[in-house]
């Protein structure tokens, strides 16, 4: 079986580079459905507390039997629960029902502008990592000036930022940004959600000369640019072919083919919120 390549972190700390993410989920779902991902060779899982799922994916690592130290785990700390000490309440109870004595990653849901918390949520991070109840920390959904407030008020550079990122919003600017400072980029809708990015002409024409499947293509493109990418399926089908795309090579004339399908400048192509203006409750 092939595993994900791994991708080193600011801190030395490494992520599997391809993982398998958990979002609309149910909990007894997530438990059957990430024992197939385990099965499929993914060992890098995304959840969040928001996601409701974290006690099935812990019930999941037990069945798998496999070793912590052979799994990848991340997950979020809500937006409700920004704040030093709420972070620090939070991540034990993620911990609680995760069934984990230590993550490897958490992140941040949301930078929350208006709330305007994230930077003391941020030093309860650094907190937690220093004490080693959490390997690595990042942030999720953050923007250019969110990160830098970061780094300028507590001197500790985030080692990921996990953002909406496929082909139809790739997010140039700010994975540039990102490499310039050492954080790595992680796309979540890496499949644009499975709509029309995966009917798209190019993508298909790209697919068929590759003797790959539209979502190989992406997933596969993703590995190519440098990001860490989490699709998610509850198919079992699905899932081992997500994984299988890391047989998939892409060469440069065609992830350049891949990098044109960008709508940004339309001002299209994002499918979720924008982090610069949203607060969600
Ligand atoms: P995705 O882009 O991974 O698309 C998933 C959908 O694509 C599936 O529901 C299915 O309809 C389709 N699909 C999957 N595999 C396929 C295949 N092989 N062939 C055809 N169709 C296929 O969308 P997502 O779930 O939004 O994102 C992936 C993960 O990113 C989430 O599960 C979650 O872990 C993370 N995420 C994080 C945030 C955040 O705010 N940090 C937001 C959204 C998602």
């Amino acid at each position: 079986m092939t595993f994900s390549p791994v991708l080193t972190f600011n801190d030395g700390n490494t992520i599997p580079q391809l993982g398998y993410g958990v979002w609309q989920v149910e909990d007894d779902v997530a438990e059957k459905v990430v024992v197939q991902a385990f099965e499929a060779g993914f060992r890098h899982i995304d959840t969040a507390r928001i996601y409701g799922n974290e006690a099935g994916v812990g019930r999941a690592i037990t069945r798998s039997g496999l070793l912590p130290e052979d799994i990848f785990i991340t997950t979020k700390l809500w937006n409700a629960d920004q704040g030093y000490e709420s972070t620090l309440k939070a991540f034990e109870e993620s911990m609680e029902r995760l069934g984990l004595e230590t993550l490897d990653l958490y992140l941040i849901h949301w930078m929350q502008p208006k709330q305007d918390k994230y930077v003391d949520t941020w030093k309860a991070l650094i907190e937690l990592q220093k004490q080693g109840r959490v390997k690595t920390i990042g942030v999720s959904n953050f923007t250019k000036e969110g990160l830098q407030r970061l780094i300028d008020e507590t001197g500790v550079v985030p080692a990921i930022n996990q953002i909406e990122l496929h082909p139809f919003f790739n997010q140039a600017g700010l994975r540039e940004f990102h490499a310039s400072k050492g954080i790595l980029t992680e796309a979540w809708s890496p499949l644009g959600q499975g709509g029309e990015l995966l009917e798209s002409a190019v993508i298909g024409q790209i697919a068929a000369k590759h003797n790959a499947t539209p979502a190989q293509v992406v997933i596969a493109w993703h590995l190519a640019i440098g990001n860490v990418v989490i699709p998610k399926s509850v198919t079992e089908a699905r899932i081992r072919e997500n994984h299988a795309a890391l047989d998939v090579s892409l060469d440069e004339t065609v992830v350049q083919a891949i990098n044109g399908l960008d709508n940004s400048a339309e001002g299209a192509g994002r499918i979720g919120a924008d982090p610069a203006v949203s607060d969600f409750a």
